[in-house]
């Protein structure tokens, strides 16, 4: 089959071969994969900046956003021509005591593996072979934007813990600020919007398709360019109950402490691959956060709960904005046609790489 993989820490090793076949055991499914969404920690393999390979092996195939199809099962797990999305990280050996109970993305000891990034091959391959465990079955309307699946399931695990977070306090959410407008600044801006609250999104220059998504989805976009993330803009629009952080540039979090509202919560998501240093009035805001009771917490990854809802979800974002999923994706490749300068475009929000149509 081909596939594409890269060598980690070799920047610029990147590309297309052919491998055998996988041969499922007795216990897995076999899955022909239909397209594959790559992003940011796609972009840092290729540069040979983060990832493992599987132990043993100098390389690995890489792409942890896929959508697939049933080819075979063991009895009783899920039928020939399912649709299915692949969890990325599997429980640490151990395992520890999150592991133990499925909640792998809130792993202890960092023993844990992840599909396409760390000590595992990923999906951009015709094949792959996996426990039915680690699939979510995804209904057929969905065929066309289910891709965008593992990227929304980041965000609601990020919308979950600011739930959980919040049962700290009678809490009825009203406005949120969401910054960055790619994939998960995106997502996370639709799924509040599902839920109702008025939503604010962040970004530089003029925001892109992103902004575009939003705005169709009733958000109004705010222009880095043109004003600071500070009290005043936060005066501006209000208290804000909520800030997801999803641009990963490291600034930006402590920005975020001040414009947050009385009792609101920020919730970081963004992997910064920078080294930036930054002096802050450090006394002001920790009595700001104390004062007006704050919380700023980080989230990754997303346990099989996630998956889930983001189907769900994803089934909601389509009836209630038909088509505007898909809008998303601005660019598709044929894995032939692949090669890693497809990751380095900034304009694009969402390039996929579709392996069988
Ligand atoms: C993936 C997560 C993963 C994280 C860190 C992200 O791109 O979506 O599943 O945990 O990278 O490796
Ligand atoms: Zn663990």
């Amino acid at each position: 089959m081909k596939a594409f993989v890269v060598s980690p820490r070799r920047a610029g090793s990147g590309h297309l071969t052919e491998l055998p076949d996988p041969k499922p055991a007795p216990d897995q499914a076999l899955v022909r994969v239909l397209a594959v969404g790559v992003d940011g920690t796609d972009r840092e393999l290729m540069r040979g900046e983060y990832g493992e390979a599987p132990p043993g092996e100098d390389r690995r195939i890489i792409g942890h956003e896929s959508l697939g199809r049933v080819v075979s099962a063991p009895n009783g797990d899920l039928q020939a021509g399912q649709l299915v999305v692949a969890i990325v990280r599997r429980p640490d050996p151990l395992p520890c005591a999150n592991c133990a109970a499925g909640e792998w993305d809130m792993c202890l000891n960092g023993l844990y593996t992840e599909r396409g990034i760390k000590g595992a091959h990923g999906f951009l391959a015709e094949l792959y072979t996996e426990d039915p465990r680690y699939l979510v079955p995804v209904p057929d309307s969905l065929a066309g934007v289910a891709v965008l699946v593992e990227p929304l399931s980041i965000v609601e695990k990020a919308v979950e813990q600011i739930q959980r977070i919040q049962s700290r306090l009678v809490w009825a959410p009203r406005r949120a600020l969401v910054l960055g407008a790619g994939t998960i600044g995106a997502l996370a801006t639709l799924l509040l919007r599902l839920q109702g609250l008025d939503v604010f999104l962040y970004s530089r220059g003029d925001g892109g398709r992103g902004r575009q998504v939003a705005e169709t989805a009733g958000a109004v976009y705010l222009s880095a360019d043109v004003q600071p993330l500070d009290h005043a803009l936060a005066r501006e629009i209000g208290p804000l109950d909520i800030i997801i952080e999803a641009t990963g540039y490291g600034p930006l979090a402590f920005d975020a402490m001040h414009a947050a509202g009385a009792n609101g919560v920020i919730c970081l998501t963004g992997v910064s691959g920078g080294r930036r240093t930054l002096s802050i009035d450090s006394d002001h805001l920790n009595l700001e956060m104390v004062l007006t009771n704050k919380v700023m917490f980080g989230t990754v990854n997303a346990n099989r709960r996630h998956f889930e809802r983001g189907v769900l979800d994803l089934q909601a974002i389509e009836a209630r904005w038909p088509g505007l999923a898909e809008r998303m994706i601005t660019r598709r490749v044929p894995l032939a046609h692949f090669s890693p300068g497809d990751l380095e475009r900034p304009d694009e929000l969402k390039v996929v790489v579709d392996v069988h149509l």
